[in-house]
């Protein structure tokens, strides 16, 4: 048979189609099947295998994996390119979520970035590295919003501000995918789990969701179209049921918004085993009427369940699912397989990688993540001292990862103790101590200048499946952390995470503190320069940090009451609070300090039409050092037609500055960013009042007002 299909003078969809036109109904099904590696057999490959995920276990985040080889990839990939009868190449899957061999900070790390190009290069040094391997598209980034702390996910998204995730998943495919996505070093990226995961009730992993309308229009989807807009080649379904339809079976949602509303003409991959899940929401009979579901929905590659391969030849036989249906899903992932080079480059072969620039700019990324949330003066360290280490991650190497690395290298990491060690100005002494609270592990202590605690969480407690009811430090910590502070000396708490902690009311009397999400494997590192000053502490809280877990959920962009509750943007008397605790958050969104003083002044509106608000502030570092901060934008629509967020981020700028140095900065925001869903379903911006404020975060700054005539 002529593969007229291979000639690449064609344009995609004609390749696409000739392909699809000698395709059996047979194999149609076998490309809509993913499998994992440790399942397949000969014969799958032989009988047209689409797709193999390089994960063993459901929750691949929490467990050890086999790790990556190019050379059994490709042997396999021999028996489906010429063994099969039409040689279409298998597509390798995996959860490269942030990084591989050298491991980035946690997505929620990265938020804290808010920083655009270091997303993009760490998701760069992720494509390099593991193409190299033999992944050809990963599952990554979770575009999820989140705004509950005792979800264990949390700590895979960019936090809980759409705008920002929204920019930084379009940053990290431009990473992973790179101009051409037939370069060897390119991967396909995979925006997930589409959609409402992120509002799981109560925290509890894969639980139902409620969801209105608005919210579900103004807050969970715009990362997602996004998303589309940014060019992903693949979208994964969620394991949620929304609205009472499982997500990988909810034709409005994959049909009518991904596909009509969007334009997205890459495929769909449901959840692992999330076709067989619909059965366990109670809204299918079993794997037959499942597999119907999901085609009809348009979820097109089917994870793991083996479901589709079970029954859909049948359904399809017996007239209840379309021919059409299923060739539609299978176009979606050839298309996709075109475009990335594979039927040209099926194979990897061996490729050398340069690691070192990439973890050059992972210690770099720690700096930028870490978010100082105290200082009396104490950081940075500029003088020699003698430091006590203590606390149950001062020593750690692998657990500084978080959650999802598969791959990480933890012979790469320098612990924070040995970092501490190796740059702690000259003339110090550090000194490791093993606290077990006796009398000489208390004395040691207190004979230091000073005491750096590293607190914090183990890589496992959170991720998947790792939802806690009690999101504070582990067992034991705070015990140890009010005693430590009872001996008198100045102790700078650095804190580890995958989470927004609730931090015990002792940690106030903390000379510093320092956190950092999971900062991968230059954590050690990363985390000493920030400490003695070799770069400056540049993370800005990308959620809320509550004082209580009782406030959950507390974000920044919450809707307006009749009596506000103490509110978040408002401290003071005079509303209606808990008995027990503010209603506002310890740490608001966007909050993080830096060693020197910024203040904003001046700020106005320039100019307000129906093409968007401008406006501008002066912007001074009054402190003594150079440094930088990153102004936000904040906006209110106080009379819409349906309730309006009270203040939600609509821009921001990182903006460096020296000492004594003042500086002007405008910002634009167009209409779409304050545009909201309304009663009649539509996406609009309106005419009418608004309210800005120009901050350092989500409670600062003079508000503003200005009024858009139509
Ligand atoms: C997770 C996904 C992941 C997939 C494949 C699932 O359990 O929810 O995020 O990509 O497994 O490992």
């Amino acid at each position: 048979m002529d593969r007229f299909w291979l000639n690449t003078d064609l344009d995609t969809e004609a390749r696409v189609n000739l392909l699809l036109n000698v395709m059996t109904l047979e194999e149609c099904v076998r490309q809509l099947d993913q499998i994992c590696l440790d399942e397949v057999e000969n014969e799958d490959l032989k009988a047209g295998q689409g797709s193999i995920i390089l994960a063993s276990s459901a929750t691949a985040g929490n467990d050890a994996q086999e790790a990556t080889f190019a050379e059994k990839y490709d042997a396999l990939q021999k028996v489906a390119v010429e063994q099969s009868r039409l040689g279409i190449p298998i597509i390798y899957g995996r959860d490269v979520i942030h990084g591989h061999h050298t491991v980035y900070p946690i997505p929620l790390g990265q938020g804290a970035s808010w920083d655009e190009g270091l997303v993009e290069r760490g998701c760069r040094a992720a494509a390099v590295e593991s193409s190299a391997e033999g992944v050809h598209w990963t599952f990554s980034p979770m575009l999820d919003i989140a705004r509950d702390p005792r979800w264990g996910r949390i700590a895979e998204g960019y936090g809980e501000s759409p705008l920002l995730t929204g920019q930084l998943g379009t940053a990290a495919v431009r990473g992973y995918q790179g101009d051409d996505l037939t370069t060897p070093d390119a991967i396909g990226a995979g925006a997930k789990h589409f959609v409402g995961y992120g509002a799981a009730e109560g925290g509890r992993d894969y639980n139902s969701t409620e969801i209105t309308d608005a919210t579900l229009n103004d807050v969970y989807l715009p990362p997602f179209e996004a998303a589309v807009k940014a060019g992903y080649q693949t979208f994964m379904s969620a394991f949620n049921e929304i609205g009472g339809i499982s997500a990988a079976a909810n034709k409005e949602l994959l049909t009518n918004i991904l596909r009509e509303r969007w334009g997205f003409d890459g495929f769909v991959v449901t959840d692992w085993n999330a076709i067989a899940e619909i059965i366990s929401h109670g809204i299918a009979e079993d794997g037959a009427d499942a597999t119907r579901q999901g085609v009809e929905a348009k979820a097109d590659m089917d994870m793991v369940d083996r479901l589709y391969v079970r029954h859909l030849e049948e359904l399809v036989q017996q007239g209840l699912v379309e021919e059409a249906s299923v060739r539609r899903c299978v176009a979606n992932i050839l298309r996709v397989k075109f475009r990335l080079g594979l039927f040209e480059n099926p194979y990897t072969g061996q490729r050398e990688v340069a690691t070192q620039p990439h973890l050059d700019d992972a210690r770099q990324a720690v700096a930028r993540c870490a978010t100082l949330l105290e200082n009396d003066g104490t950081l940075p360290i500029r003088e020699a001292k003698s430091i006590a280490v203590v606390g149950p991650l001062a020593g750690a190497t692998r657990e500084l990862f978080g959650t999802w690395t598969l791959d990480g290298k933890s012979e790469w990491v320098t612990s924070p103790l040995d970092a501490i060690g190796q740059l702690a100005p000259e003339g110090s002494t550090v000194t490791p101590v093993d606290w077990d609270n006796t009398s000489l592990t208390q004395h040691m202590t207190h004979q230091r200048d000073l005491t750096i605690a590293v607190f914090g969480e183990s890589s496992n407690r959170s991720g998947e499946a790792n939802s806690v009811v009690a999101p504070g430090l582990p067992p034991g910590q705070t015990e140890m952390l009010e005693k430590l502070l009872d001996l008198g000396k100045p102790v700078v708490l650095v804190l580890i995470a995958g989470r927004p902690l609730i931090l015990p009311s002792c940690a106030k009397r903390c000379a510093a503190i320092l956190y950092s999400f999971h900062p991968g494997t230059a954590g050690g590192l990363g985390l000493a320069d920030v400490i003695f000053g070799h770069a400056e502490p540049g993370g800005r809280l990308p959620v809320t940090l509550p004082r209580h877990a009782g406030q959950i959920p507390l974000y920044h962009d919450h809707k307006p009451t009749g009596r506000p509750l103490d509110e978040y943007h408002r401290r003071g008397p005079g509303h209606y609070r808990y008995l027990d605790c503010p209603g506002s958050p310890l740490y608001p969104f966007g909050y993080g300090l830096t060693y020197t003083e910024f203040e904003l002044k001046h700020a106005k509106i320039t100019s307000a039409n129906t093409e968007g608000i401008s406006l501008s502030a002066q912007l001074a570092n009054i402190g003594e050092a150079e440094g930088s901060t990153v102004v936000q934008v904040y906006l209110n629509d106080p009379v819409a037609e349906l309730s309006q967020p009270v203040r939600r981020l609509v821009e921001h700028r990182r903006v460096q500055l020296g000492p004594g140095s003042t500086t002007e900065i405008a910002f634009h925001i167009p209409p779409e960013r304050y545009a909201c869903h309304h009663r009649d379903g539509s996406i609009r911006s309106d005419s009418g009042r608004y309210r800005l404020w120009i901050g350092q975060h989500s409670s600062d700054g003079e508000m503003l007002e200005v009024n858009i005539e139509d």
